[in-house]
Parts: structure tokens; C-alpha cells; sequence
């Protein structure tokens, strides 16, 4: 699927910024992979929405919207990326998992993998509940 390798984007991203705060949380980086972003104007079926729940504004033509495949809502790409950094795991609307459901089994096996590297290294980080 070309999804590139979130480990790797992970440690690239933490050794930049200095600052572990500063890095995302390890399920927020592995649940990017699977999500769909679209322009607002390339998604056919926005009757639903109109404005992002998070912000409050409009979405624009042009804006990048992230579309939940298991609660059918939309959000900007930013704005979900900052409320998944929150250690948020489901919609900010619906408590339905951000995560597609049929991308759990993939999800967790990732999630190993990169747990597994973690040891290796001895770092902490915020384990999810799965
Ligand atoms: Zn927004
Ligand atoms: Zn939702």
C-alpha cells in the first residue's frame, strides 16, 4: 500500500526536535498511516458536514480534511492531528475509534514492532490501551 514506515518517521522526528515533549505519541504517529485525507472539495458525500467540530470554521475548498471511515465524520487534517497528540484515541464527535476497524489487526502489529524497538533503545512512551 506504500504507507511509508512510521518507525523511522518517528525517530527522525524525536532526534530534530530535542525535546520529547515535543514528539507525537507513538499511537497518533501508527494511526496517521491509516488514515484517508482528502480535499474538501474531492469528497462527494459532504452533506453531512459543513464545519469542523474541533474549530468551529467552515472547511474550505482547499482545506485537508481527514474522513473517519468508521463514524463517517470530518475533520481537518490539523485538527485531528492535534487531538490525536492529546493521546486521543476516538472521534472527538462520537467516541467511535478514530482507527479504521479493519485496520485494528494491522494497527497492532505495528504497535508491537515498534514497542519491541523501544525496549531496544529503553526509552518510555505512552502505551495505549489496545
Ligand atoms: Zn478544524
Ligand atoms: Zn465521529
Amino acid at each position: 500500500m506504500g504507507i511509508s514506515d512510521p518507525v523511522k518517521f518517528y525517530h527522525h522526528h524525536h532526534h530534530d526536535h530535542q525535546k520529547r515533549s515535543k514528539s507525537p505519541p507513538i499511537s497518533a504517529v501508527l494511526t496517521r498511516e491509516f488514515l484517508v485525507t482528502m480535499k474538501f472539495k474531492d469528497i462527494l458525500e459532504n452533506d453531512s458536514s459543513k464545519d469542523c467540530v474541533v474549530c468551529l470554521d467552515e472547511f474550505n475548498e482547499e482545506d485537508e480534511i481527514r474522513c473517519l471511515t468508521n463514524c463517517k465524520h470530518m475533520f481537518h487534517q490539523k485538527c485531528l492531528d492535534r487531538w490525536m497528540d492529546q493521546i486521543q484515541e476516538t472521534c472527538p464527535l462520537f467516541r467511535a475509534p478514530i482507527l479504521p476497524l479493519v485496520c485494528q489487526d494491522e494497527y497492532k502489529k505495528r504497535f508491537r514492532v515498534f514497542m519491541g524497538l523501544n525496549n531496544f533503545y529503553g526509552e518510555n512512551f505512552v502505551i495505549m490501551s489496545l
